[in-house]
């Protein structure tokens, strides 16, 4: 990739309404722009870094069994009606009509639709379970959208839904996602902690939160020093300083975070209200068993720029960074070396631009790819390295480099 041509180019100042790390560094980085508040343009980086964390998302999830399909947007209120939600999510749905009078909303979630698309086809215990999961946009009128893409009144969403026969099928399923979800974020580069929290009106049972640590996040939580225990704000009992309630040997530590994912298990409280029936092998009717997964991909990106950055920019987890390498030529034309490492398979961001040195290091710190190659008259026939996040360069022959990054 050309940086000549990379759309837009990087900016000097944050917009003045930017309020979180996020959104200054990502705008100014050029990874996305604001339409209005809440709602994002990914540009061709942002892009690139939500493409790669959907696919670790994917890989993970394909290793549960589930299966990626993509469901519509537009819905009919009729299907809301079923569960009630058409009035009790009033507040967060965007409702429209059409010319005709027909009313719909805009997706904020799929359970619904994902429970008539089975009843649709389930017949029997044979075909359970079913776990189905895509990537789309939800639409949400969240009443403060000023944390950058950390909270869109349209953002994009991974949701999972699976069905199951019977409750221990279910509860296996549920702890096979939860430990995909820890892959998933382990794998971003995330430090996270899995707390319970409330169920709302749909579930008796506790979900389950997974929460990056972070100053900039919206949430606060509670977990253990020592364990791997964990309550959000609102169903914690302990205190700060406290002993933890599960292992009594830690203290409980108070923290800002961010929420990245979470997982919930509704029993059969929708299944029976949508009339979503299986036979079983001696022919008895029975609701199923259903549980409901999210991710949000956009949020997670945000969520990386918040916890990895210092004051020249983004410091990208190598794992998710648009590209694997920044290469920058000073007065000595970088084309063939920017070939070999192509050839090698490695993505490539190419300053090729006839700027100053100090015009492109601060543009490579800015948007933050882990690896920095610089090909100069200094540097001979050698290529300088600098990681992103230190400041040691080094000098290495390109084979040395190819190597290196493999
Ligand atoms: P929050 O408590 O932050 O409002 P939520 O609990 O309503 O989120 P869920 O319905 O659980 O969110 O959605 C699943 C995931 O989608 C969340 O864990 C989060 O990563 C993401 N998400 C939710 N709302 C937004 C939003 N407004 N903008 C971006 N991502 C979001
Ligand atoms: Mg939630």
């Amino acid at each position: 990739m050309l940086q000549s041509k990379l759309f837009p180019k990087t900016k000097k100042e944050a917009p003045k309404e930017a309020e979180s790390i996020n959104h200054k560094l990502l705008v100014r980085a050029g990874f996305m722009d604001q339409l209005m508040a809440g709602s994002w343009t990914l540009l061709p980086l942002g892009f690139k870094v939500v493409s790669k964390i959907n696919n670790i998302i994917r890989e993970e999830l394909n290793k549960t069994g589930a299966q990626e399909v993509l469901m519509p947007l537009l819905h009919p209120k009729e299907i809301w009606n079923e569960t009630g939600r058409w009035d009790k999510a009033d507040e967060i749905m965007y409702k429209l009509k059409d010319s005709r009078n027909k009313e719909f909303a805009l997706s904020f979630t799929h359970e619904e639709i994902f429970l008539d698309l089975i009843r649709k086809h389930l017949l029997s215990y044979k075909d359970l379970p079913i776990a189905l999961y895509h990537f789309s946009t939800k639409f949400r009128n969240e009443l403060r959208a000023r944390s950058g893409i950390l909270r869109g009144r349209e953002f994009l969403m991974k949701d999972l839904y699976s069905i199951h026969a019977t409750e221990k099928d279910f509860w296996m399923y549920y702890k096979e996602v939860k430990k995909a979800y820890s892959r998933i974020f382990t794998r971003i580069g995330f430090k996270f902690r899995i707390t319970e929290a409330e169920g709302g009106v749909f579930t008796e049972n506790k979900t389950h939160e997974f929460q990056v640590i972070s100053d900039g996040g919206e949430d606060t939580i509670f977990y253990c020093d020592k364990c791997s225990w964990g309550e959000n704000e609102e169903v914690c009992k302990g205190k700060e300083g406290g002993n933890c309630p599960s292992c009594k040997k830690g203290k409980i530590v108070k923290s800002k975070s961010i929420e990245v994912g979470n997982i919930f298990p509704f029993g059969t409280y929708y299944s029976e209200k949508m009339g979503v029936y299986y036979t079983d092998s001696k022919g008895k009717k029975k609701p199923v068993w259903f549980g409901s997964y999210g991710i949000g991909s956009t949020r997670a990106m945000g969520a990386i720029v918040e916890v990895s950055n210092d004051d020249k920019g983004i410091i990208w987890y190598p794992q998710v960074a648009p590209l694997a390498v920044h290469l920058i030529e000073l007065g000595k034309n970088a084309n063939s070396v920017y070939e070999k490492l192509i050839k090698a398979g490695i993505e490539v961001l190419y300053d090729d631009r006839s700027v100053s040195a100090g015009e492109k290091f601060a543009d490579a710190d800015l948007i933050g790819i882990p690896v920095r190659l610089t090909v100069s008259a200094k540097t001979g026939d050698k290529i300088e390295w600098k990681n992103r996040d230190s400041q040691e360069t080094e000098l290495f022959s390109l084979s040395q480099v190819v190597n290196r990054l493999k």
